[in-house]
């Protein structure tokens, strides 16, 4: 009488006769709470230059926590430049910036978000806009958009709160406890 193949020593040789008995997997390691790197390292500080909608300059003193953007390189349509209605991610797309900014900035906030609706057809403008808060919740919030009647983040706005969360842990408490998809 043979006594069970302990899982280890089961080896590709073993009679197909024991492929039904039930493997124990072995209890995976106790694992210590993963931290990113990101959440190690402070990101530089320094001016951060933005343009308004007035197309004055908007400087921020401060470290990006969050950056993407939905720009993409290739046209989806034969003319030049898109026309209204069609979707062309060369032609507009939005811009995110999320900066945890100075103490020593005027601002007096602890956060702004920058987004951007870019445009390189002509007759159209960039949209720029700003908001500062010192709410983590509000960085959140204020990324949302209605499509439909539904709240609803932005892929590029959701990147870039993911980045964001990564390396604020008061971010990532508002970011994870939002229910919006
Ligand atoms: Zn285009």
């Amino acid at each position: 009488m043979t006594s069970p193949a302990h899982p280890e020593e089961t080896s590709a040789y073993a009679p197909s006769a024991t492929t039904h008995t039930t493997v124990k997997r072995a209890a995976a390691p106790e694992r210590e709470a993963y931290v990113h790197p990101a959440r190690l390292d402070q990101p530089a500080l320094r001016e951060w230059d933005f343009t308004d909608a007035a197309g004055d300059a908007v400087v921020v003193l401060g470290r990006m926590l969050g950056r993407a953007s939905s720009v993409k390189d290739g046209h989806n349509h034969p003319e030049e430049y898109a026309e209204k209605g069609v979707r062309c991610s060369a032609c507009r797309w939005f811009d995110v910036s999320i900066l945890a900014v100075d103490e020593d900035d005027e601002a007096g906030a602890d956060y702004v978000v920058y987004t951007c609706g870019r445009t390189i057809v002509p007759g159209e403008v960039d949209r720029p806009r700003f908001v500062w808060t010192s709410s983590p919740r509000e960085v959140v919030e204020s990324l949302v958009v209605r499509q439909d009647g539904q709240p609803k983040l932005p892929v590029a706005s959701a990147r870039a709160l993911a980045q964001a969360a990564d390396r604020d842990e008061d971010l990532a408490d508002a970011y994870e406890n939002r229910l919006v998809a």
